[in-house]
């Protein structure tokens, strides 16, 4: 293959992940971001890196001391509790377990970004339109005024994903749970009933109808969580509730909450920040599109789903991984394309309907015994390292 004009549009996870993987391959994208900077908006709270997955790709872009150095092994630990706050179910990682460690996702995409070759990503480049044009390449118009043609144009570009416009038609659809986003700060101190319930990694709490709490320890002594309930998009407006007034918002979530016991409540009330809206969609799953020249997707672009089992940013990371793998190893950049897809599609697939049902269930008002979250932790650690060894021994094979 000559030396192909690939531009990657966004600069999450997926796209940063891509990026450093073709570098490593001595190929040289361009990653274009509508953000102004790498740490220009709040990213939101930690996420796990799985054995099986985001760990894969890190340990392929060489960065697995960086992460180590940035990741909370202690942050594994779950809880379970219920709106009574009684424990239902706990998991402590033993010593040496790094089957899911957790990291800020600020902290993740700092790091991914700062072992890119400088000039590597474009910021304030928000992607307004991509039109084919001959053999495959395409033309791409930003925002502020800059064009330029590229024979690869890989979409990093998240849940509202324009490049996803060239290959399907499917949209995400609302999931109906709205969650809110809580920051504590300081909470050893400032919090202790707070850091006390959440112990070192997640709490999850529900109530078996429709409402959950779920809160997650972060770097620096910060908690961030959400409480959640099954809500149509604009509740507040219904409700009649000014979602930016905090106080508003706490007297419509202690009625909402009026059940949850006196210990669980500060997790609903104490916040240091204001609540911030942060709704789930999801696109229709399996998703699948025709082969076509020039252009493809990886992460949240190909198959945003729900939150649940944590597994949008790890198949992000391993899909740029993949792609850029695909790419130095075929010969034409279709051949490429077609590689990554056949294996992206039936894994993400499998994965998607399992996250959605998931969440739908977790949130189900009907059963009185809403499926236990987590499940069995110290299986599941198992679990992502066999696969992850599994995947090795393949990669091995096909090397
Ligand atoms: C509340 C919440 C909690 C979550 N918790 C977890 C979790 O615990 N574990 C987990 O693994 N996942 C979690 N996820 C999912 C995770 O955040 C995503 O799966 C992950 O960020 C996907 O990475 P990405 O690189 O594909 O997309 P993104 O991180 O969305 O990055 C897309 C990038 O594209 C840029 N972009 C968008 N449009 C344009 C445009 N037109 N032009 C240029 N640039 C553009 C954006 O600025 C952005 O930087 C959560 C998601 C939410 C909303």
């Amino acid at each position: 293959m000559t030396t192909p004009r690939i531009a990657i549009i966004g600069g999450g996870p997926a796209g940063l992940m891509c990026a450093r993987i073709l570098q490593g391959h001595g190929i040289q994208p361009t990653v274009y971001d509508a953000d102004a900077a790498v740490d220009s908006r709040d990213p939101g709270g930690t996420l796990d890196l799985h054995a099986d997955a985001g760990q894969i790709a890190l340990e392929d872009a060489g960065l697995m001391d960086a992460f180590r150095a940035l990741a909370r092994v202690e942050g594994q630990a779950k809880t379970r509790r219920d709106q009574h706050g009684t424990v239902l179910a706990a998991f402590t990682p033993d010593e040496g377990d790094e089957a899911a460690p957790e990291i800020d996702r600020g902290q993740l995409r700092t790091m991914l970004y700062e072992h890119l070759q400088p000039g590597t990503v474009h910021w304030g480049h928000k992607l307004l339109q991509a039109t084919p044009a001959e053999n495959g390449t395409h033309r791409l118009e930003f925002a502020n005024g800059a064009s330029t043609e590229v024979d690869l144009v890989i979409g990093a570009d998240g849940a509202w994903s324009p490049i996803r416009r060239l290959l399907t038609d499917a949209v995400p659809e609302y999931l109906g749970v709205c969650f809110l986003d809580a920051r504590f700060d300081d909470v050893d101190t400032k919090h202790p009933e707070i850091a006390a319930i959440v112990g070192d990694g997640h709490m999850f709490s529900t109530d078996g109808a429709g409402r959950a709490v779920i809160v997650q320890r972060n770097s620096n002594g910060v908690v961030r969580g959400y409480v959640a309930f099954r809500a149509e998009l604009d509740w507040y407006v219904t409700a009649g509730v000014d979602i930016t007034d905090r106080a508003a918002v706490r007297a419509y979530l202690l009625r909402e909450f009026s059940e949850w016991a006196p210990i669980m409540r500060p997790l609903i009330t104490d916040n240091d920040s204001d609540y911030i809206q942060r709704s789930f969609w999801a696109l229709p799953a399996p998703l699948t599109w025709n082969h076509t020249p020039g252009v493809t997707l990886i992460g949240d672009a190909a198959h945003l789903m729900a939150p649940f089992g944590g597994h949008g940013t790890n198949l992000a990371l391993l899909d740029g991984a993949e792609l850029a793998h695909a790419i130095k190893k075929e010969n034409t950049l279709d051949d490429a394309i077609a590689r990554y897809e056949t294996t992206m599609f039936a894994r993400s697939a499998e994965i998607a309907v399992g996250s959605n049902t998931a969440l739908t269930k977790f949130f189900a008002t009907t059963s009185p015994d809403a499926p236990h979250l987590p499940p069995d932790q110290a299986q599941e650690h198992k679990n992502y390292e066999a696969r992850a060894a599994e995947y090795r021994r393949r990669q091995t094979e096909n090397a």
